[in-house]
């Protein structure tokens, strides 16, 4: 079957780095297997989730099938981590640019730069990371039969893709979420983008207005502000990063003004409609009526899951339109043939915690495992300048929980960060009261989402604060947080009855 590159929103322009890409994840020319009796496994959708799933279920000698409708690599390479990242480095180094004169006595820099090449290079580094995700990698290096095209369930142990019927003993369903679209009055009529279009621009948006203050909005908007648009960021509640610790979010909050966005926040969308060079978004504001007159409109409120056209009801797999496919504890369908994961299938999504479930749901789906999905340690990162990490409780848990006791270190208390002038920011470490353990923390720091993992290591392993202060850790460096915090803690279990002993027995040594 020849496929039709155009077909593609988010792999415009064709060049030559996006004809590479494409030639990966979803080879124009590709022609489908013959499906060689029943499968072990029958995987639906290429996204981290079903790669992931498929590639170690293959490595265990089972027979897999992996069906994809557009693009292999999901979210993740094509239009999420793997672009979003390039452009925040590439916004990064342009901000550092700016500022060397005033901030670190360097040359001055002026100039609007060239977004284009900026863009290029995203779509190169995509290209390059391709190969690892691509049909031919997964059919001859990893014995998989990809299949390119919809599939559909047609009963509780087949699937029909590309007019060929697929019998399994165990199917994934890990087709991902793609970006919500909110009823917003006129939104129909507009043209806006979302995470799967805005990598296709080449050219710099004059005034991006973006519509939604999660990791999405914030990254983006940070990217493009640096990169010289012109950014407003609407969001309708009463602070960005809602997931976060509002201290973290206030501080990335403070960097987004400092570049330049303009900041709404209790901001209500009442209607967008084309008008002038793109998009008039009406909003309300504290009771006040405004008008943005923006020329892009990028909308960034949250993901759908994929469910439809999937044939789930043949195959007796509940499943809602909101929260995506239910699943058990263990990831398993209302079919016991039939497991979920991924963001079709889970609250956290996330690159990692598709690939965690994927690890899981092998073992569940064809091994007998028993694993569940809560006992894996989550970690999240927003990269912002600074980073935002998190892991474990949030601070709303701990608030709301006198079990709770907290350790705050200010980044302003890190050699590391003052020498490097990168203050605003802090470790906060959630632990059980009376007790060393680790419930939760987030960090504020740039390269935030590094450092967190030494936290989630520890939660995973059962490692307590008191063991981390006994961790040497390079000086001078952001995670030397950790023992501060660590060191903190020790203090605190210093009774005033122990203090009274040491003191009599240094007297005794006079
Ligand atoms: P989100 O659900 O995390 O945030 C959406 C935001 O939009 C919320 O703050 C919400 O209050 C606001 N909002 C909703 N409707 C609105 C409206 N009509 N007007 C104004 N604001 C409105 O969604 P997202 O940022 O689109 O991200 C989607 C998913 O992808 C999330 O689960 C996120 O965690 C994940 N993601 C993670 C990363 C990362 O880990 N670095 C990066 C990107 C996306």
């Amino acid at each position: 079957m020849q496929h039709d590159p155009t077909n593609f929103p988010a792999v415009q322009p064709l060049d030559a780095h996006n004809r590479r890409l494409l030639e990966n994840v979803h080879p124009p020319a590709w022609q489908n297997p013959h499906p060689k009796g029943k499968y072990h496994l029958v995987v639906v959708g290429a996204g981290t989730a079903g790669l992931v799933t498929a590639a170690i279920a293959s490595a265990l000698g089972a027979r897999v099938a992996l069906i994809e409708r557009s693009l292999m690599g999901g979210d993740c390479l094509n239009v999420g981590c793997v672009p979003s990242k390039a452009l925040l480095a590439a916004a990064k180094g342009w901000h550092a640019a700016r500022e060397a004169a005033e901030r670190w006595g360097g040359p001055a820099v002026s100039g609007d730069g060239d977004f284009g090449a900026v863009m290029e290079r995203m779509r190169r580094i995509r290209a390059d990371l391709s190969p690892v995700d691509s049909a031919a990698r997964f059919r001859d290096e990893l014995g998989v039969d990809v299949y390119l095209g919809s599939a559909a369930f047609v009963a509780e142990d087949a699937v029909e893709v590309d007019g060929a019927r697929l019998h399994f003993h165990r199917a994934v369903i890990a087709t991902g979420a793609r970006a919500f679209v909110p009823p917003i009055d006129g939104i129909e009529r507009s043209s806006y983008l979302t995470n799967e279009t805005v990598f296709s621009l080449t050219e710099r948006p004059e005034h991006l207005a973006v519509i939604g203050g999660g990791p999405i909005g914030c990254e983006l908007a940070q990217a493009m502000v640096r990169l010289g648009a012109r950014v407003t960021l609407l969001e309708a509640g009463p602070r960005i990063l809602p997931k976060d610790d509002p201290d973290a979010a206030e501080i990335v909050a403070q960097s987004l003004r400092r570049d330049g966005v303009r900041l709404m926040t209790d901001a209500r969308v009442d209607s967008v409609a084309p008008g002038g060079a793109g998009t008039t978004v009406r909003c309300t504001q504290d009771g006040k009526p405004s008008e943005i007159q923006a020329s892009h409109l990028l909308l960034a409120v949250g993901r759908a899951p994929q469910v439809e056209g999937l044939g789930l009801e043949a195959a007796g797999v509940e499943f809602d339109d909101k929260d995506g496919v239910s699943v058990d504890e263990r990831m398993r369908t209302s079919n016991p043939r039939v497991y979920a994961i991924g963001d079709v299938a889970s609250q956290f999504h996330f690159t990692h915690a598709a690939d965690a479930q994927a690890r899981m749901v092998v073992r569940n789906a064809l091994f007998f495992g028993r694993g569940t999905a809560d006992s894996l340690v989550i970690p999240w990162c927003t990269y912002t300048s600074p980073e935002v990490a998190h892991v474990g409780i949030t601070a709303d848990e701990a608030a709301e929980n006198d079990e709770v006791q907290t350790i705050t270190i200010p980044l302003a208390d890190v050699d590391r960060a003052k020498t490097d002038g990168e203050t605003e920011g802090f470790l906060r470490i959630h632990l059980q009261a009376g007790s060393d353990t680790i419930l939760g923390a987030t960090l504020v720091a740039p390269h935030a989402g590094d450092v967190i993992s030494q936290v989630t290591q520890a939660m995973t392993a059962g490692i307590g604060l008191a063991k981390i202060g006994t961790v040497v850790f390079p000086y001078p460096t952001v995670a030397e947080a950790l023992r501060k915090a660590a060191d903190t803690w020790n203090r605190g279990k210093l009774t005033p009855a122990a203090r009274r002993a040491f003191g009599l027995f240094f007297r005794a040594l006079r």
